[in-house]
């Protein structure tokens, strides 16, 4: 008997509650739907989907045989949810999941399944095969739907239909496939056009390379043995995707882009990948910021390979820790300090930029040596430190009770940042598990790190403040002596900082639950709810207090980094010179005022400013450290004009329109802006005010993010 084609929804879903979470084209989904029709050509048909109201739509009003979501833990909740939806409007319906959230041993696959009771399957590992294989099945047992999970499935885990839902439930699991070595056997999703309907002014582009991770990273799921090895796809359909992407990106005036890759530069047929970008950005102005992580060695091949998008792209300099005891116990191979150092070093000289990071709570690591972690990464010269939470994954040992239990972990739940949201009249939050003590590290410490990342994040990254670096480097403070200087005075700050300091860990603290029940059930009453979505509770927390502090408090921060460097001053001079120094961090402090007016703000002040002094003070930027500025004292006067630029205000009405405008919406943009420091006013300088304007030149900070692992 033939049957119409099996009806088959694959879903990526985001949250959009407060803001567009998961921004990125979903090509994971166009990967696994591409090869499915590759294996069972004429025998289905796909819809792709990122939006979950779309997908609600799709399965009340065309239910599909089979659904498939991706489980992320940013969206597993509610891909289950979602399995609950299809289930109601088609019992018959196939559900499975797909995603790096799921554990890798089985007894843990099986606790994991039987708290997701719509979902009928999981593929593990690399999905293409498994997903096919699942499909296959579902091909076979058309009309005897009841038999589809009988036998094990390659690929695929699932429980024994009849022994769901009682005391003994029973694991069926098939074998893990191999790894597709030729990654090209999956048909490209972009250059077939499976993913055109994404190009919708919102979705920023995802492009994959490669896949693997070399590496054996503990708490990351591709530290997995499975994912060692590095399969490609072929350059000549990556050079072809770029260029199938870029009218689209040119079409809506998207300029990100993001790479996939685990170790981007790590391979010598990554510099015509790059050169390809370098050609889509003269031709369509895209990708004008790039997001990618960077291999852990080899770094002098990245710098090499990567260097001609100059600051579009910012190489990786992840550590996660600098204690040797740490990094042994996550089995992570880091490059020596004094490498790490040269490398920044060349990179800075070449104007280019760095990014390290560091995590919070991993086994070994102490207050003192993540203190000193920090302070190594900064000295090394890098120009943005990321600091994050353990996050206790799914398919890692973190996961693994015995592992826990040695190094004494302590876990709590928090609502992923902004992943929740009402869907079909059902209240659905998406919540990680993150390490907030362990045996080397106290609750206390725990804060005390997160208000140090805090620092960090708001003073040093983006070199908002980074005059008063500068000032305080001619008197021997270092950028991390000088940051435990702020810190230390945080109670002397404007009662504005301190708000923002005292909001920030009372967050902290207060998004921490014991167990995720309590959790979403304070989550799930109306008034929190509601804070939630206006952004009063959730969020990134670190990224959401650097929001505020830039957008909302600038002038706070500034007023107290000036206070810093008179109190640094007062120790060191006499009265005469105390007083010209205040003069002169008078007009610094002015300099950093304008330089950050309106800056993140949708109200914000964009009118151009002027200021006039007798300090060069461009030049002394680009001065040695350590270099005084009365050094750089002029007779004439010199004008300084900080303006938006057309393209800056350009970029952000996109900002605001694709973001929105409060505070979740500016941390969200924060963390996909490759570069926050250019949102800051363009300076320009003419000098010889009065006389004859001889000079004028542009000064530009030079800091770029990207992700990194
Ligand atoms: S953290 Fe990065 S380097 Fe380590 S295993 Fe994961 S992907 Fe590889």
């Amino acid at each position: 008997m033939s049957h119409p084609k099996l009806k088959i929804y694959l879903a990526d879903l985001t949250h959009e509650t407060v803001v567009l979470v998961s921004d990125t084209i979903p090509i994971n989904i166009g990967y696994v739907a591409a090869y499915a029709h590759k294996i069972h050509a004429g025998q289905i048909e796909t819809k792709l989907f990122k939006y979950p109201q779309s997908l609600i739509d799709a399965i009340k009003s065309d239910p599909p045989d089979v659904l498939a979501l991706s489980n992320y833990s940013w969206n597993s909740r509610l891909s289950e949810h979602m399995a609950g939806i299809a289930k109601k409007a088609n019992p018959k319906v196939v559900t499975v999941m797909g995603g790096t959230n799921f554990p890798h041993s089985a007894d843990l696959q099986l606790a994991f399944m039987v708290r997701y009771p719509n979902t009928d399957g999981f593929v593990e590992l690399e999905g293409e095969v498994a997903f096919s294989n699942l499909i296959g099945r579902v091909l076979a047992c058309r009309g005897r739907e009841d038999k589809i999970f009988d036998a094990p499935i390659d690929g695929c885990v699932s429980i024994r239909p009849e022994t769901r839902g009682s005391n003994a439930p029973v694991l069926v699991k098939g074998h893990a496939p191999a790894r597709i070595r030729e990654l090209d056997e999956v048909p490209s999703p972009y250059l077939t056009g499976l993913l055109d309907h994404f190009f919708d002014g919102r979705l920023t582009p995802f492009l994959e390379t490669n896949r693997g991770c070399p590496f054996t990273c503990t708490f990351c799921h591709t530290g997995n043995l499975y994912f060692n090895k590095i399969n490609m796809f072929s350059i000549e359909r990556i050079l072809a995707e770029i260029d199938y992407i870029g009218p689209y990106m040119q079409k809506f005036g998207i300029k990100n882009l993001h790479i996939a890759d685990t170790n981007f530069g790590m391979f010598l047929r990554d510099k015509e990948i790059c050169e390809s970008l370098l050609a889509a950005q003269k031709k369509y102005s895209w990708p004008l910021q790039i997001m990618s992580t960077t291999g852990k060695n080899k770094k002098e091949q990245i710098i090499e390979i990567t260097k001609i998008l100059g600051n579009t792209f910012s190489v990786n300099m992840s550590v996660q820790s600098m204690d040797e005891q740490v990094l042994k116990n996550i089995k992570r191979d880091n490059i020596k300090l004094d490498h790490y150092v040269t490398i920044n070093k060349t990179l800075s000289d070449s104007g280019r930029t760095t990014k390290g990071e560091l995590i919070i709570g991993l086994p070994g690591e102490t207050k003192e040596s993540f203190a000193q972690g920090v302070r190594k990464i900064l000295d090394a010269g890098v120009t943005s430190l990321g600091t994050y939470t353990l996050m206790m994954l799914h398919g890692t040992p973190f996961q693994d009770p015995a592992y826990r239990k040695q190094y004494e972990m302590v876990g709590k739940f928090r609502v992923v940042p902004l992943d929740f949201g009402n869907y079909d009249g059902t209240r659905i939050f998406d919540y990680e598990e993150v390490v907030i003590a362990n045996k080397d590290m106290s609750f206390d410490d725990y804060l005390w790190m997160r208000g140090l990342a805090m620092m960090v994040e708001v003073l040093h990254n983006s070199r908002p403040f980074y005059e008063f670096f500068r000032y305080a480097s001619i008197y021997d403070f270092k950028s991390f002596e000088f940051i435990m200087l702020v810190y230390g005075r945080i109670r002397q700050a404007p009662k504005s900082v301190q708000d923002i300091f005292d909001g920030f860990i009372h967050e902290t603290k207060n998004e921490l639950w014991d167990n995720a029940e309590d959790m979403i059930a304070f989550y799930t009453q109306d008034k929190t709810y509601e804070a939630l979505s206006r952004g009063e509770l959730g969020g990134n927390v670190i990224y959401k207090y650097k929001a505020m502090s830039l957008a909302f408090a600038p002038e706070g921060w500034v007023d107290f980094l000036y206070d810093t460097c008179i109190d640094i001053v007062r120790r060191k001079l006499g009265a005469q010179e105390l007083m010209k120094a205040e003069e002169q961090l008078a007009v610094l402090r002015q300099f950093v005022k304008y330089k950050l007016c309106g800056a993140l703000n949708h109200e914000g002040d964009t009118t151009d400013k002027t200021l006039e002094c007798n300090v060069d003070i461009v030049e002394w930027l680009k001065s040695p450290l350590g270099t005084p500025l009365t050094d750089f004292l002029v007779e004439e006067p010199i004008r300084y004009d900080f303006k938006y630029t057309p393209d800056q205000m350009a970029v952000r009405r996109d900002q605001f329109a694709r973001y929105g405008t409060h505070v979740n919406a500016i941390s969200k943009f924060i963390t996909r802006c490759s570069n926050v420091d250019s949102l800051f006013r363009k300076i320009t300088t003419s000098k010889n005010v009065g006389v004859e304007s001889n000079k004028s030149e542009d000064y530009d900070d030079f800091i770029r993010y990207t992700l990194s692992h």
